[in-house]
């Protein structure tokens, strides 16, 4: 795979959406100079968006470690027992959160595209992600509140964890002929060698 061409799925949850943030969202992966292959909105259905986590194999367990050491990290407990536990738990929230209005699903392109969309993004949690990032300049939830509430944690974006998460996932929400090939003018003193073409 050529490098410049990596690429990976976002999509802009309910909740960005719903906090006008569409604009904004998409001028921070803009900027950072990754090329826009694809774009849709529309309200995704519960299968979807099963299918759309479940791509991954090992989610479930994964999904559970990780927020079960967030609390630890915090000197809490997690309501959970298990990993698999949470996961499943959060597995139904997120079908109850992802379609309960409209979505923006994109593909976003460029030299380790997936890295550098989740490092835009920042972590997870938004108490805890990166001032500076998406989710954490933009909004304020936490795992503990959102368990008490038995809801899923609204951070704004769904961002592919790799580049093979991507793989699984952009044919979910993509059609191979809804995605773009074409030139973007700064690619050119992106990834030029030579830098030959600017001198008149
Ligand atoms: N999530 C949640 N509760 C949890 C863990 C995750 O509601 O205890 C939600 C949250 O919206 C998160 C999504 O599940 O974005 C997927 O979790 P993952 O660990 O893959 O985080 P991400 O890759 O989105 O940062
Ligand atoms: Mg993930």
């Amino acid at each position: 795979m050529i490098t410049q061409r990596e690429r990976t799925l976002v999509l802009i949850k309910p909740d960005g959406v719903q906090r006008s943030l569409i604009g904004e969202i998409i001028q921070r992966y803009e900027r950072a100079g990754l090329k826009l292959a694809a774009l849709k909105f529309f309200v995704p259905n519960e299968d979807l968006v099963q299918k759309h986590y479940l791509s991954f194999d090992g989610w479930l367990e994964a999904v559970g470690t990780k927020s079960i050491a967030a609390y630890e990290k915090k000197d809490l407990r997690s309501p959970f027992a298990t990993p698999v536990e949470c996961g499943q738990a959060v597995l139904k929230r997120l079908i109850k959160y992802l379609s309960s209005g409209p979505v923006v699903a994109m593909i976003w392109e460029g030299n380790q595209a997936a890295g550098i969309v989740r490092k835009i993004t920042g972590g997870t949690e938004p108490l805890t992600s990166d001032v500076g990032t998406i989710r954490g300049d933009f909004t304020i939830d936490s795992y503990s509140l959102a368990d008490t509430d038995d809801r899923a944690v609204r951070n704004l974006i769904h961002a592919s964890g790799s580049p093979s998460e991507a793989e699984k996932e952009i044919p979910i929400w993509f059609d191979k002929s809804d995605i773009m090939d074409y030139n973007l003018i700064q690619e050119k003193i992106l990834y030029d060698v030579n830098l030959d073409g600017i001198k008149e």
